[in-house]
């Protein structure tokens, strides 16, 4: 399924300067499709890696089969 194609490339921010790690892998997030924005506790909160985004995006379709684990298909 690929269709990007008539798609606009998506805003990226970039995050790089900031020293952002993904919550999920810890690997360092360099561009986010969003400006983070501080909390009050002086954190970004839960930011993740675009791989933890997809995963955890793909997981909410499918969540009540199987869930827990991160099992690949
Ligand atoms: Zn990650």
């Amino acid at each position: 399924m690929q269709d990007f194609g008539s798609r606009p490339p998506r805003q990226m921010y970039d995050v790089s300067a900031l020293n952002i790690k993904c919550a999920e892998c810890g690997t360092d997030v360099k561009e986010l499709p969003f400006q983070p924005s501080t909390k009050e506790d002086g954190t970004y909160g839960k930011i993740y890696c675009r791989d933890c985004n997809r995963k955890r995006r793909g997981s909410f379709r499918d969540s009540g089969f199987g869930g827990q684990g991160g099992g690949r298909f």
